[in-house]
């Protein structure tokens, strides 16, 4: 199943909530994603809110005020005061597009003056409220989907042999931390662990020398399936909530020495980053591509992880860019810098191959655990999506517009992550950004 593109998505929809109407926002009346925030700091009043606009609309407050009577949804939004994936997340698509649809009708520039006067009680400015994680993630899984990431970091480990036999079977992941996961504007402190330069010396635990980002896309599952049980293909997408971006920290050096033979572990696991936003499946419908077309001497997936539908929809156009400000422009109030745009349009794998692999062994998805697809690297130089690719293990420094350089980040950096959709005919939507400033170490 694949959302197809109903009257919510009509580009010609527009909102009472004017800030929402602006050709370059990111929450148009065409996005509504779900987010989990609070007013002032006090955990208290923690709330699920869906973005429009320069506001949150929180979602508890408007089904108190008798917004949301359709019997069908009004069970789900009562449980979700404070929490995401005890609600809309786990139920099924006829619910959720109920949702997004009397959403919509509320925030319409049709809705009658008492429903508007009602809803606009319950917004809040963006720029007063604090997000959290939009939901509790049990377990985090990341992909290595991007046949141009992995290409290029095979070619600096293993020139001779750069991408492995199995990649174009399987789609390759490792079992993340789900501990660490912060969201966005969380300062990440700089790891320390076991560094080995000097081949001909043991190795020595300093503060990590070459730390990285990954600029990736996440995907929250939404209906979990038992254990033991698998998900086909054909049903992997009704157990997809809805995608967000994702910035998987990485401490190269750390990983250099760590990572064979059992792969990634403590150089992955101090941080990984989230956008506060959950853009759902329904708002991605106009976005749709198809799979990654295979070269003709690469083989065709094995039938578990093929499907017509997966070919032909199973992709999303996500234009991802990552930009870098250092303290220094901080300072000279200089912009951030654009490092690179990529789009996921260029990964091999897609969310619905991905799942479906996950669970081909019998193993349990939950709701609300989360799911990467890797660093998006596209095949040109601009669109490598880690600072490993882009300076080439440190060889080729980034030169800054102040004339600072780059091999990897230094403390005081921040990195900003933003991810967007543009389709002739539709609405710009866009996923928020996924900032984290670099601290120096304990
Ligand atoms: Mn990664």
């Amino acid at each position: 199943m694949i959302y197809e593109t109903n009257k919510t998505h009509d580009q010609n929809l527009k909102s009472w909530v004017e800030s929402a109407n602006a050709l370059d926002t990111d929450f148009p009346i065409q996005n509504l994603p779900f987010c989990v925030f609070a007013r002032g700091c006090t955990y208290e009043n923690v709330r699920v809110g869906v973005a429009i606009g320069n506001f949150v609309l929180d979602v508890y407050a408007c089904y108190e005020c008798c917004l949301f009577d359709d019997e069908s949804f009004t069970i789900a939004i009562a449980a979700s005061n404070y929490c995401l994936d005890h609600s809309v997340m786990k139920k099924n698509a006829n619910l959720q597009k109920a949702f997004r649809s009397r959403l919509v009708e509320i925030l319409s520039a049709d809705a009658d003056e008492e429903t508007q006067k009602q809803v606009k009680r319950n917004l809040i400015p963006m720029d007063e409220v604090d997000f959290y994680m939009p939901a509790h993630i049990g377990d985090y899984t990341d992909f290595y989907c991007s046949i141009f990431h992995a290409s290029n970091v095979g070619a600096m480990f293993r020139p001779d042999n750069p991408l492995l036999p199995n990649y174009k079977f399987v789609p390759i992941g490792y079992h993340g931390r789900a501990s660490s996961i912060v969201v966005s504007g969380t300062e990440i402190t700089r790891p320390k662990g076991q560094n080995r330069t000097d081949p001909d010396a043991p190795p020595v635990y300093v503060s990590c020398k070459n730390l990285d980002y990954e600029m990736e896309v996440g995907f929250f599952i939404g209906k979990g399936n038992e254990l033991g049980e698998t998900i086909s293909i054909e049903e992997a997408e009704e157990h997809i909530f809805g995608l967000c971006l994702v910035n998987d920290w990485s401490a190269r050096d750390v990983q250099a020495w760590e990572y064979q033979p059992l792969g990634p572990f403590l150089a992955k696991s101090f941080a990984t980053s989230v956008s506060p936003f959950v853009v759902t499946m329904e708002a991605l419908a106009p976005f749709r591509t198809n799979a990654f077309a295979r070269d003709e001497k690469d083989p065709q997936p094995l039938d578990y992880l093929s499907s017509e539908v997966n070919e032909k929809n199973g992709g999303f156009d996500i234009t991802l860019e990552v930009y870098l400000q250092t303290e220094k422009m901080r300072d000279e109030n200089a912009e951030p810098f654009l490092l690179s745009r990529s789009n996921t349009i260029d990964l091999y794998w897609t969310p619905a191959q991905m799942l479906t692999h996950h669970a081909s062994n019998g193993c349990n998805l939950q709701t609300g655990d989360l799911m990467a697809t890797g660093t998006v690297s596209g095949d040109s130089k601009d669109a490598r999506g880690c600072l490993l690719e882009l300076t080439w293990r440190g060889k080729e420094p980034i030169q800054l517009p102040n004339g600072e350089e780059r091999r990897f980040l230094e403390d005081g950096d921040e990195v900003i992550m933003k991810g967007f959709c543009e389709r002739e005919g539709f609405r710009r939507i866009g996923f928020g950004e996924c900032r984290g400033v670099i601290l120096p170490s304990e």
